[in-house]
């Protein structure tokens, strides 16, 4: 998707990749990693005027011999949001508040962890998880035994977080660019089930807009950041709790494909290569909806007025995001029927 907002600007991209992917093929040139990773990263800089990256679960060192004017946003920022400690500690830093945490690396540290942010509560890996993987919700210490039991103590890093008691979740969407220059999407409000995102709604008017960009500002300006960055939170007793930073472009903002005067991969790449950002205004209420494990027959969605479909070209696989599906409510007049027909439609696994 950020290769195909590139093509009007005249940018092209290239790729490189763990494993052969039918998503970008045709998009541009495909590298996959060689056995010396450190040197493919290397050799495809080289190639390049500027390396990003569309996923937090890359080792920074990685990208230690490239030159750091070469990579936006800086590895300082991809170092914070890969790490749910590193991402606590800077909101703490900044008065942004989160839910109660405690580092763990051993069995007795989980007990502690417990001791201090009671239950129920949910390890989670510090790094690499995704989509729901690598976390465990935590009723009991009989839950805790059996997670410890189960756990990679040797050599991975947990935290420990309190549950939130949250009425909704939203995530704040914007873009900041080399002069620091920010623009902000509107709040999205987001429906998870089972840790993956599958549904994100925005409203015209939402009253935590004004209080997510204070947030998004603070964490932004704090990172030197170049690029699109998301701001994943929870809504509790109407006041904002950070749940996660993602240093990218984000599902939840694929709306702004057709929802928004600029869409966030157009204002990713725009920031990133020096150009002047686009507006972040957004053309009405939106829906996104995630085709998740199972394809969508395409004939159906494109037969309702107003839908727009994106297909990821992946195999299914459960569980698996495979495209999704945009309904704005300008392109219709039967928006919420639209979305409830999909919806009903979407048979996720
Ligand atoms: P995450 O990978 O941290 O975004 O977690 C995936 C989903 O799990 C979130 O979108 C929430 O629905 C839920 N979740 C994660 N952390 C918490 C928490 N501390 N309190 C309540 N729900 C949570």
């Amino acid at each position: 998707m950020l290769a195909l907002a590139g093509r009007p600007l005249g940018i092209s991209c290239e790729f490189l990749a763990e494993e052969p992917t039918l998503t970008c093929e045709d998009l541009g040139k495909l590298t996959l990693f060689s056995k010396d990773r450190e040197t493919s990263v290397i050799e495809f800089a080289e190639r390049v005027d500027v390396i990003t990256f569309e996923s937090e679960n890359i080792d920074p060192l990685l990208l230690r011999g490239v030159p750091s004017h070469k990579i936006a946003p800086a590895l300082k920022a991809l170092a914070t949001a890969r790490d749910r400690l590193n991402e606590k500690e800077i909101c703490k830093k900044l008065g942004i508040q989160t839910a109660p945490y405690f580092s763990v690396s051993t069995p007795s540290e989980l007990i502690d962890g417990i001791n201090e942010v009671g239950f129920p509560c949910i390890l989670k890996t510090r790094t690499m998880g995704y989509d729901g993987k690598g976390q465990w919700r935590l009723n009991s210490f009989e839950d805790a035994h059996a997670a410890s039991q189960a756990l990679d103590w040797l050599s991975m890093r947990y935290i420990l977080e309190g549950v939130v008691p949250f009425q909704r979740e939203v995530s704040i969407i914007g873009v900041r660019d080399r002069n620091g220059m920010t623009e902000t999407y509107r709040l999205t409000e987001n429906k998870h089930k089972a840790g993956i995102l599958r549904k994100s709604q925005v409203r015209i008017e939402d009253e935590q807009q004004g209080p997510a960009e204070e947030i998004f500002a603070k964490i932004a300006g704090e990172l030197a950041y170049v690029g699109v960055l998301a701001i994943e939170l929870f809504e509790s007793d109407s006041k904002l709790i950070a749940n996660e930073i993602a240093p990218r472009v984000h599902n939840s903002g694929h709306w702004t494909i057709e929802g928004a005067t600029t869409s966030q991969f157009e204002n990713h790449l725009r920031a990133i290569c020096g150009m002047p950002l686009g507006s972040c205004a957004s053309r009405g209420a939106s829906t996104m909806l995630n085709i998740i494990g199972n394809p969508l027959d395409q004939d159906y969605v494109l037969g309702l007025r107003g839908a727009h479909l994106h297909d990821y070209r992946k195999s299914p696989r459960p569980g698996r995001k495979l495209g999704h599906v945009t309904v704005l409510d300008i392109d219709t007049e039967d928006y919420a029927s639209t979305i409830e027909s999909i919806e009903q439609r979407i048979i996720d696994v």
